[in-house]
């Protein structure tokens, strides 16, 4: 039975899915062993319902029709295999302590791009465009489907080079309720805005620029450590202005952001020896009557394990302070901006 359920005291949610061998969004690979991302496979996904593709100087958007893939593609948007979700998920519902309710959402997978062995700290600034402008577009109609209260963009990616990093994807899932995680947030930024009038969170860019933090500008975004880590050499990338939603992005946002996440993501790889990492980004939902915050995306480099510390305390404990994580992360990121905007 696949349903959400919640904690019996806090706002901790689970979703427990049948044993069906596949972790969330993994990507299914048949005997033959081929990557059903890569360009050339594409009838072993489900039809993708985006299809981004390149002609000349213009982008089309596509769509696979039955028996007729589209081809020669940047960006493909279809249905995970493995979804944590379901549209049609059974009618389930609790009452406390064992509260639970249907896990009803979409699942679905962008392949970020059509070669397999792009990592993500390689793709470059065009790309990352598309990608972006993709995401808008489906997170945009994954919030006029009914039942979806939130949509959740990830990015899980294994150490480059490694028998387990697979096609680099970005899983968006939605959720009939806003996650926790950005739940709390949003009640810090709602609850600042009526006490205070102002957003904790551009006080927090406000603060954290041109400070030890800091890891990367660009003309619209900011990249820094948070003063409180949960992992090693974790960054944040902020809007500089406040934007509440990935949505809001002008064309022009658009592409500084790309560069901030080639150079940053780049920076890392090397500064780091390409490490595993998650990358989520937390913005507002577009439901009407739920809070807003002000929208990032956090990086989360796997590296090490949690104890009984983390685990049993929610007290993090990190090899490296985020003062010497910045330098370290700033001055990977600073030459992979400025070779970047030198080729431009
Ligand atoms: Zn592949
Ligand atoms: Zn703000
Ligand atoms: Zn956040």
């Amino acid at each position: 039975m696949v349903e959400i359920r919640k904690d019996y005291f806090s706002d901790k949610l689970s979703i427990t899915l049948p044993d069906r061998g596949l972790k969330p969004g993994q990507v299914i690979t048949q005997k033959s062993d081929k990557c059903s991302y890569c360009a050339g496979n594409e009838e072993m996904t489900p039809p993708a319902d985006l299809v981004l593709v390149k002609r000349g100087d213009t982008l089309l958007k596509q769509t696979d029709s039955e028996g007729d893939v589209v081809k020669n593609w940047a960006v493909r948007i279809f249905p995970a295999k493995a979804p944590v979700v379901a549209p049609n998920a059974p009618p389930s519902y609790g009452d406390a302590p064992h509260y639970s309710e249907p896990a009803v959402g979409y699942h679905y997978v962008l392949v970020a791009t059509p070669k397999h062995d792009q990592p993500f700290s390689k793709i470059d600034t065009e790309q990352w465009t598309n990608i972006l402008a993709s995401l808008q577009d489906k997170v945009r109609w994954l919030y006029s489907q009914k039942g979806v209260s939130y949509v959740l963009v990830y990015v899980n990616s294994e150490r480059e080079g490694t028998p387990v990093a697979v096609h680099p994807s970005i899983q968006m899932v939605t959720t009939p309720r806003v996650p926790p995680a950005v739940e709390v947030e949003a009640e810090t930024v709602q609850s600042s805005l009526n006490d205070l009038g102002v957003c904790p969170m551009c006080q927090v860019v406000a603060t954290e620029t041109g400070g030890p933090r800091q890891i990367l500008a660009t003309d619209f975004f900011l990249a820094f450590a948070p003063w409180v880590s949960t992992h090693p050499y974790e960054y944040w990338i902020y809007p500089k202005r406040h934007m509440t939603s990935l949505l809001k992005l002008s064309q022009k946002e658009m592409m500084d952001l790309a560069l901030m996440l080639r150079s940053t993501l780049g920076g890392m790889s090397k500064a780091l020896d390409s490490p595993a990492f998650t990358m989520v980004f937390h913005s507002s939902s577009e439901k009407k009557t739920t809070k807003q915050i002000h929208w990032h995306i956090e990086v989360y480099p796997k590296r090490g394990q949690w104890t009984g510390l983390e685990l049993g305390g929610g007290i993090y404990v990190s090899e490296t302070t985020p003062e010497a994580a910045a330098q370290v992360l700033g001055a990977s990121a600073r030459k992979e901006l400025a070779q970047l905007v030198g080729i431009r």
